[in-house]
């Protein structure tokens, strides 16, 4: 939901709702932790009232944990932090669980698997950056692709792993083919004219059954 029209949401949140968006994703940016700037708990919840998705919260801020019980109240389904940002981060990861929500850990393109492999017992959805985050429309950086194969292979079926960051019609398949079950698309949508076609056009590259 970074790329699109803030001053539109209820109509931007209808149109992907119609064109089968099964989640949104939404990017919370401190301006501390990535360069800019973006929004927080209370757009999310205004959002809320705008339908039945379920949110998936990206927090790319500092200190997660301080904001933490914010973004539950808001309605968050799931919430991912990164683990640049807390580098142990169990503690954390449990109490996303425990207060009833999807733990998301997340890593940038620069850190290993490594950084995250004594974590993965605690975490549903394990978001692989593709570029760097703070910023949309950027170009998809093909290294996040043995990424996710080989956690896939490490992790087995059970975890959740997105990726996020120049994912389109280009791109989809590979993920797809490296084990992705989550897509974060964001040009690749409010960029066309058609939400529905593009989706429809994403969904085939990624043999995800149209909804
Ligand atoms: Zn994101």
């Amino acid at each position: 939901m970074l790329k699109c029209d803030f001053g539109n949401l209820h109509h931007e949140v209808e149109r992907l709702e119609a064109a089968g968006a099964e989640l949104l994703h939404l990017d919370v940016m401190d301006g501390h932790f990535v360069p800019n700037l973006s929004y927080g708990p209370m757009v999310i919840k205004s959002l809320q009232a705008l339908t039945d998705l379920p949110f998936d919260a990206h927090l790319m801020i500092s200190d997660p944990g301080r904001y933490l019980d914010e973004y539950v109240a808001a309605g968050c389904d799931a919430i991912t932090i990164h683990v640049e940002a807390v580098p142990q981060p169990i503690p954390l990861l449990n109490r996303i669980r425990a207060a009833g929500c999807l733990s998301g850990l997340a890593l940038n393109p620069g850190t290993p698997l490594s950084a995250i492999e004594p974590a993965l017992s605690e975490v549903d959805i394990v978001l692989v950056m593709s570029v760097e985050p703070g910023f949309g429309g950027q170009a998809f950086q093909p290294s996040a692709l043995e990424k996710v194969q080989q956690l896939r292979k490490q992790a087995g079926q059970d975890l959740l792993i997105s990726i996020d960051g120049g994912i389109g019609p280009e791109t989809i398949g590979d993920c797809a083919d490296a084990g992705c079950d989550l897509y974060v698309a964001g040009s690749a949508i409010f960029d066309t004219e058609s939400y529905q076609s593009s989706m429809d056009e994403m969904k085939k590259l990624a043999a995800v059954p149209a909804s």
